[in-house]
């Protein structure tokens, strides 16, 4: 079984990250995963990309075994997950083309396995910093320096889809001070940290929502080209952060699950 210790998923319009890696299947307890995997070396890192709706794009935002795709990458021995996905802004300062590089996200998909401990081990999980602050930065910084707009934080709300925010849900979530809206951040994000995996959420922005006076709502072909056109943008900056992220990881989400196991624990002898 080959290895890699970084995973890469793509998102919409998003299917491959460098030529000629090679496809391998990989099966998990959970199912199979959206896509079979390209595993390869890019400047000595090995990396592993998977295509998080496929790559003939079959698999809506709702119907994602995440919990198989995020297992997939752990078997092969991944650390550190990148997550780009499309998303929309939900403020006015953030444009399309510019890239939200997540510190925080809100729930509010409602019918997703979002987690791997159904019992009988209970496990509560921190998520109260769920995005790795490592590969945060260093994202920020590689994509700045790139040229990129780069939002060094943000609050993504992610929505159950596969329909978009109505335009009174659109104004609420941006009432509420969040910055952006996607469909698969979550479980995406949590079941990485219940793996002790760091979770790097590069929410590229496509469109505003539902939510500016005088601009067309968001339509998915109005994401798809947006992708499209950043497309290239988007992978340049991925390959110089997977070769810039240290070896070693010099943050604590290796050590997520420390403390957060309840049951099996022994009563203390008196
Ligand atoms: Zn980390």
């Amino acid at each position: 079984m080959p290895t890699a210790e970084i995973g890469v998923f793509g998102g919409s319009g998003f299917y491959s990250l460098v030529p000629d890696l090679e496809q391998i299947e990989v099966d998990t307890p959970y199912g199979a995963p959206s896509d079979s995997l390209a595993i390869g070396e890019i400047e000595g890192r090995k990396v592993a990309f998977m295509a998080r709706h496929n790559r003939a794009h079959t698999i809506p935002p709702h119907k994602i075994n995440y919990r198989a795709n995020l297992w997939a990458f752990k078997s092969l021995g991944v650390t550190r997950v990148l997550a780009p996905c499309a998303a929309g802004s939900l403020k006015p300062y953030i444009h399309p083309g510019h890239f939200v590089v997540c510190d925080q996200f809100i729930d509010r998909t409602r019918a997703r396995n979002d987690t791997f401990f159904d019992g009988p081990q209970v496990t509560h999980v921190s998520a109260a910093d769920p995005y790795c602050p490592e590969l945060r930065r260093l994202a920020t910084t590689t994509g700045a320096a790139a040229g990129l707009t780069m939002h060094p934080n943000g609050t993504m709300v992610v929505i159950e889809g596969p329909r978009f925010s109505t335009r009174a849900e659109s104004a609420f979530h941006s009432s509420q001070g969040w910055d952006a809206v996607s469909m698969t951040q979550y479980p995406e994000v949590t079941l990485a940290r219940e793996l002790q995996m760091c979770f790097s959420g590069i929410a590229l922005i496509t469109d505003y929502d539902s939510g500016i006076d005088e601009i067309a709502p968001v339509s998915a072909a109005e994401v798809v080209r947006v992708f499209g056109e950043s497309n290239e943008r988007l992978r340049r900056l991925l390959v110089s952060l997977i070769v810039q992220i240290p070896k070693d990881r010099g943050c604590e989400c290796g050590n997520s699950l420390a403390g957060a196991t309840l049951s099996n624990q022994q009563p203390e002898e008196a």
